[in-house]
């Protein structure tokens, strides 16, 4: 996987002509923490976990990405998606740096007590590396804002009050409003351009959305809000569709009981990896890494994809869209949503002053549109695509910050 974001990034610095030196300062991640957790289970026995956090750049700010409890998770994910957390907080130009970790569990085979004992041990032993000036994590796959209350409050023990540690926290425990269906809603917004450059208009418009989690349910609800329509969404168990468009707020309260969105009622069901090739215009992968490949890439019909997942497309997947004129918006510019109410949130727990919800979303907005006109202009000027274009905005950023801090002793022109 860090092999496929390192592709990508030097496919920009190759159009940015980036110095050997550069490259390697930033393509290096600044520490990388691997720890063992074992503790009880609720049966009295031993189980062992390993967390990772890697927090790959620091130059434009404290380093700042989400936490996944996964089995598939370890050092290899972290670093890729720590690297993608950096060029992503460049893109929409929020004064953060890199990081993601996570730890090898599955949520899914563990009881609550469970959970909130692995997240504290988690805690206890990076609490000397992360913090409210230094990296702050946030929800990602199967961790959510429960999770963060337990991190915040850990983390509180040893440092003292300390909301600004982590985001996506509860509303009543310094989380902020607007935080759970920001990476969604940005989704939305940039969709909302990419259909404007498209020429289309929002009625009508038939969009699959794979994965129905934080980022996919928001994602579909707000989309569907605008006019446009969900026909067909799967997950980790199964699909459902509805050529009328599916009725996103009943398919949520299945899923919030069920767990899943096989078995809804207001719909036929089909098999989950059919939903990448839809007959749609819009195609969201809000998912895992890997979803958008070799084996299924020909088949896809849609003419807009936007990447609410990190790293939904390999490389070859990317590289064959892009020649047959679909439209990528790239995850580092789509679900950069997410990280933007983060910075909110931040900024709100360090003043301890309470923001609107309609201030929360009217800025959001603006930043993501802000962030595509950018990309966009970037694209156009060297003649690319938008993902090469958001990596070339991304990594000049970064650069002229590396080297404005003397991280780097050449003053390069970029
Ligand atoms: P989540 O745990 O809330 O939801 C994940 C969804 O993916 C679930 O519906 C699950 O059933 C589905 N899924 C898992 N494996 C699948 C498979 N093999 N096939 C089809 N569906 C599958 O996670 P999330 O927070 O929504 O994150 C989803 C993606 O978005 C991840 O790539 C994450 O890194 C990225 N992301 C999340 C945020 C955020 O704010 N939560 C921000 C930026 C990016």
């Amino acid at each position: 996987m860090l092999e496929d974001a390192h592709h990508y990034f030097h496919k920009a610095a190759d159009v940015l002509n980036l110095p050997d030196r550069l490259r390697e300062i930033l393509v290096t991640p600044t520490r990388v923490v691997k720890v063992n957790l074992v503790f009880d289970d609720d049966e009295g026995i031993l189980q062992h976990y390993v967390g990772f956090r890697v927090q790959h750049n620091n130059a434009r700010g404290p380093m700042k990405g989400g936490l996944r409890f996964h089995p598939s998770m370890d050092e290899d994910h972290a670093a890729a998606l720590a690297n993608l957390m950096t060029w992503k907080t460049a893109v929409v130009d929020v004064p953060f740096g890199g990081a993601k970790g996570g730890i090898n569990c599955d949520p899914a085979e563990m009881s609550e007590r469970e959970l909130n004992t692995v997240t504290r041990r988690f805690i206890e032993q990076t609490k000397d590396v992360i913090g409210p000036t230094t990296d702050i994590p946030a929800p990602d796959v199967n961790t959510n804002a429960k999770v963060m209350g337990w991190i915040m409050d850990e983390y509180s023990k040893y440092a003292g009050f300390s909301p600004g540690v982590v985001t996506g926290k509860p509303l009543h425990l310094f989380g902020s409003e607007g935080r759970d269906e920001a990476t969604g809603r940005g989704v939305m917004v940039v969709l909302d351009e990419a259909l404007k450059d498209r020429g289309k208009l929002w009625p009508g418009i038939r969009v699959a959305v794979q994965g129905f989690g934080n980022v996919g349910a928001n994602a579909a609800r707000l989309i569907a809000e605008q006019g446009a329509k969900i026909v067909a969404v799967g997950d980790h168990m199964g699909g459902v569709s509805n050529a009328d468009g599916l009725d996103i707020d009943s398919l949520n309260d299945w899923v919030k009981e069920h767990k899943t969105v096989k078995g809804f009622s207001g719909g036929e069901p089909f098999n989950s990896p059919d939903v990448i090739t839809w007959d749609v215009d819009v195609l969201i992968p809000a998912a895992l890494e890997g979803a958008i490949n070799e084996d299924n890439v020909a088949q896809i019909k849609a003419d807009i994809i936007v990447e609410g997942a990190n790293a939904p497309t390999l490389p070859s997947a990317h590289e064959a869209l892009v020649q047959r004129g679909v439209l990528v918006v790239p995850d580092i510019l789509a679900n950069a949503g997410g990280v933007t109410v983060s910075y909110f949130e931040w900024v709100q727990n360090i003043q301890q002053f309470r923001w609107q919800k309609n201030r929360v979303d009217q800025e959001l907005t603006d930043i993501m549109r802000r962030a595509y006109a950018a990309v966009k202009e970037v694209a156009v000027q060297h003649s690319t695509d938008l993902r090469t274009a958001a990596f070339v905005l991304a990594i000049r950023r970064v650069s002229e910050a590396a080297m404005a801090r003397k991280y780097v002793e050449e003053d390069i022109k970029l």
